[in-house]
């Protein structure tokens, strides 16, 4: 979730953010250095954050052959900057995971080499010996 809101004229150099690390949901006045608004020190550090490096976690689906659903809902395991976000999930796109899948298995070791590893957020036990639905003809073995 992106809260910013840059305010003033040509300048732009005071922006407004809206903290999202808690509930609070603190509005933010950056003028960096300085930052107000916020009601704990973290505040600052998320604000200054956001304007100079900002970073997402990264969540998605994944293909996945021997499942039902055949998508598995995967997410980063840590932070990578936004800007590689779109990327990731493309690379992502491209990723087929044989069931059974556990939760909190590894997905992929190193997402875009930036170091973060993608997890299965579920467990994803393999159907074959699912019944029949329609539309689907269950294989034996
Ligand atoms: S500044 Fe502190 S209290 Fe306010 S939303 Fe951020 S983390 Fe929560």
């Amino acid at each position: 979730m992106d809260g910013e809101r840059t305010m003033g004229g040509a300048r732009g150099e005071e922006r407004r953010l809206t903290c999202v690390l808690c509930p609070a949901g603190c509005d933010l006045m950056v003028t960096a250095p300085e930052v107000t608004g916020g009601r704990c020190p973290k505040g600052r550090d998320y604000a200054l954050k956001e304007l100079t490096a900002p970073t997402r976690t990264l969540t998605t689906t994944v293909r996945v052959e021997g499942a039902k659903p055949d998508r598995l809902p995967v997410r980063t395991l840590g932070e990578i900057p936004k800007e590689a976000v779109r990327r990731g999930v493309r690379a992502l796109d491209a990723v087929v995971v044989v069931a059974p899948v556990r939760l909190g298995q590894v997905i992929v070791d190193d997402l875009l080499g930036f170091g973060v590893p993608v997890v299965a957020t579920r467990d994803l036990p393999a159907t074959r010996d699912l019944p029949a639905t329609p539309g689907r003809i269950a294989r034996d073995g």
